[in-house]
């Protein structure tokens, strides 16, 4: 038995039967939240039963999901999320804190935090036998559509915007999508993608349109669930002062607003489980050129603004973000907040970061890039514990990265160069 039993509006609390509705609530075009069997699941499942799981992926949370694993051998499918987190102390150091870490979503198949959002979206397309899968995107989101559908052998169609950077188009291509390039923005790209599905029939991703991403992408918040049950108990071990600390802060970038919705809509399915008692505060990051849901944040309104967007960091530059109310409401009821900052602190954040090992993309540094700012205003304090998170890999976007580095000198190759510049 599905433990899918209803989409319910947000904005107007409307609920919908599964099989009712396909996207956004037709009364007012609100996001939909997917509604689980929660006293089932409740009644079946002790958090043991999940935690205790040997299947390393997003898919150890199936009894969390509203689609099933899709049957067969491992595949890039199979294998989304999971990924690690590591200690950054001489980051910590430097920014006057004692408890950060991050969590590199670079190492999923595609090298991005959209792979747990389209694994999920490729098994409901596979559930519903949808034909054809097809998204807008600013890169992404399309590599991560393009990688599952190539892995399960589903039709996939990409329509991102002709400035994608280049090693994603790669992406797209080398898993065998059909991809179409919209001579406009993402946001063009997006509304021609509504229309395309409509009129073809084509089952469609978008963030922030397809209820499902979301899904996918609150995996994030019970892997962050069961690692900081491990990490918090080592800490304590440590000496450090027992449960009179602040909650864990979760630092986000954000961009349409899905990731950070969905890592809200991960930790209230635990709540409402009685898995855990609290929410972490959910910090969100935006480019300041893109901010479109930190403006709404700070006008204390749901009413998002579209922004003509300019960012270097590609996958966070939106006009209007298609899932902004719910992204305003995760920072709002978790005590958490929204946090800009320029182009040149993000550039400064990849440099930081690639000094630890972690290579990210532009807006996968954008959240350190926040942490780096709450820090210094005094927004989070030193003894409070950090989670940021690394959504992209830095090899996705090379031309950024290369403004964070000096060239590297050429030579001649005789030792009296290498002498004369070392
Ligand atoms: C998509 C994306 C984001 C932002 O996610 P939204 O759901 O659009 O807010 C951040 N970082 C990377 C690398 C992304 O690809
Ligand atoms: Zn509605």
């Amino acid at each position: 038995m599905s433990k899918f039993i209803a989409y319910r509006c947000s904005l107007c609390g409307t609920e919908y039967l599964p099989g009712q509705v396909t996207y956004t609530c037709p009364k007012d075009g609100g996001n939909l939240d997917v509604e689980l069997d929660y006293e089932t699941i409740q009644r079946k499942y002790q958090p043991e039963d999940i935690t205790s799981r040997l299947d390393f992926s997003l898919w150890r949370y199936e009894p969390l999901l509203p689609v099933g694993i899709p049957k067969g051998d491992a595949t890039p499918l199979h294998l989304a999320g999971w990924t690690p987190v590591f200690r950054l102390p001489r980051l910590a150091q430097k920014l006057g804190l004692k408890h950060l870490w991050l969590k590199d979503e670079s190492r999923n198949p595609s090298a991005s935090f959209k792979d747990r959002a389209s694994a999920i979206l490729v098994a409901r397309a596979q559930e519903i036998n949808a034909e054809v899968v097809v998204t807008a995107s600013t890169g992404n989101a399309g590599a991560a559509l393009a990688c599952m559908a190539a892995a399960v052998g589903q039709k996939a169609i990409i329509f991102a915007p002709k400035s994608a950077p280049p090693a994603k188009v790669a992406q797209l291509l080398i898993f065998g999508a059909k991809v179409i390039l919209v001579d406009g923005t993402y946001d063009d790209a997006f509304d021609l993608t509504v229309k395309a599905a409509d009129e073809f029939g084509w089952y469609c991703r978008n963030t922030g349109y397809n209820p499902f991403t979301a899904e996918g992408k609150k995996t994030a918040a019970f892997e962050i669930w069961e690692w900081w049950i491990e990490a918090h108990r080592d800490w304590h071990q440590e000496g450090s002062q027992l449960d009179n600390h602040a909650p864990l802060s979760i630092f986000v970038s954000v961009g349409d607003g899905n990731i950070i919705s969905g890592i809200h809509k991960g930790f209230k399915d635990l709540l409402r489980l009685g898995w855990i008692s609290n929410l972490p505060r959910i910090i969100g990051v935006q480019a300041e050129g893109s901010a479109a849901i930190a403006n709404a944040f700070r006008a204390g309104t749901e009413v998002i603004t579209p922004v003509s967007a300019t960012t270097l960091a590609d996958s966070i530059s939106v006009d209007l973000p298609r899932d902004g109310v719910r992204a305003v409401r995760a920072a709002r009821e978790t005590g958490g907040t929204y946090i800009t900052v320029p182009d040149d602190e993000i550039i400064r954040a990849i440099a930081e970061l690639g000094r630890m090992g972690i290579f990210a993309e532009p807006a996968g540094a954008t959240a350190y890039a926040g942490l780096v700012r709450a820090a210094g205003t005094g927004l989070v304090g030193p003894d409070d514990p950090i989670l940021v998170l690394n959504t992209g890999s830095g090899l996705k976007d090379i031309r950024a990265a290369m403004k964070a580095v000096v060239e590297a000198p050429i030579i001649k190759p005789t030792l009296g160069a290498v002498k004369k510049i070392l």
